[in-house]
C-alpha cells in the first residue's frame, strides 16, 4: 500500500510485510527499485518536479526518517513505523542468505565494497556475493558488463542520492539484477 506525503508515494508496510513483497518480485523476475524517503528528500522533491517524478517511479518508497512518520500521523495516514534504508538492506541480505539469492555491491571508494562484502559474509556465512565494484569507474559499459556477467539477484548501489537512483533508472533496462536498492553511504558504514 502507498500513501502520498507532499506529493510523493510512500509505502505503508513494515519490514515483515515489505521483505516478502520484495522477494516475491525477485521470484517473479519482476524488476523493482527501492528508494528511501526522508524529510530532506521530500523537501527537495517539493521544488523539483523531476526528482519527485523519479521517486514516484520507483516500485517501493520506504519511510526512512521519523519526520515521514510524523507527517503521516498528521494526515491520519497509515505509516506507523520507520523502515530505514540501512535496516532494509540488512534484512534483504539476511533473506538473500536464507534463500540462496546473490548480491552485488556497487559504489563507494575503491576497496570499500569488498570490505563491506567481507563484513556481511562474517554475519551471514551462507551469503552469496556475486561481485563488487567501486563507484568511481568512468566506463559505465564496463560496470554494466561486470554486473551482468556476475548475474546477481540483488544490486545495492551506494553513490549517494539521487545519483544512485538516476544511475539505476538509466541502466535498469540493460541490467540483469531484479531488485535494486540505493543505499547512500551504507558501504562506508558497513566497512567501518
Ligand atoms: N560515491 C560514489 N561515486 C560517486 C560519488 C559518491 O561511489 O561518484 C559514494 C561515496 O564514496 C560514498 C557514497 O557514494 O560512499 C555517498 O554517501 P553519502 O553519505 O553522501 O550518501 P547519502 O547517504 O547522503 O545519500
Amino acid at each position: 500500500m502507498k500513501e502520498q506525503i507532499l506529493g510523493v508515494d510512500v509505502n505503508t508496510e513494515n519490514y515483515d510485510e515489505l521483505i516478502p513483497k520484495l522477494f516475491q518480485n525477485i521470484d517473479a523476475q519482476k524488476k523493482s527499485l527501492v528508494v528511501a524517503i526522508n524529510p530532506e528528500k521530500l523537501m527537495k522533491a517539493k521544488d523539483d518536479p523531476a526528482l519527485k517524478a523519479l521517486l514516484n517511479r520507483a516500485e517501493f518508497q520506504i519511510p526512512d526518517g521519523i519526520g515521514v512518520i510524523i507527517a503521516s500521523k498528521l494526515q491520519k495516514g497509515n505509516i506507523k513505523s520507520r523502515v530505514t534504508g540501512v535496516d532494509t538492506m540488512d534484512r534483504i541480505v539476511r533473506e538473500a542468505a536464507r534463500t540462496g539469492k546473490s548480491i552485488f555491491l556497487y559504489g563507494a571508494k575503491p576497496g570499500v565494497a569488498e570490505t563491506a562484502a567481507a563484513k556481511l559474509i562474517e554475519t551471514y556465512p551462507n551469503l552469496q556475493v556475486a561481485g563488487t565494484q567501486d563507484g568511481y569507474e568512468k566506463d559505465e559499459r564496463k560496470v554494466i558488463s561486470k554486473i551482468n556477467e556476475a548475474k546477481p539477484d540483488i544490486l545495492f548501489v551506494a553513490m549517494g542520492s539521487p545519483k544512485q537512483e538516476l544511475w539505476i533508472e538509466e541502466h535498469r533496462e540493460n541490467l540483469h539484477p531484479i531488485l535494486y536498492q540505493g543505499v547512500g553511504g551504507s558501504f562506508d558504514v558497513l566497512a567501518g
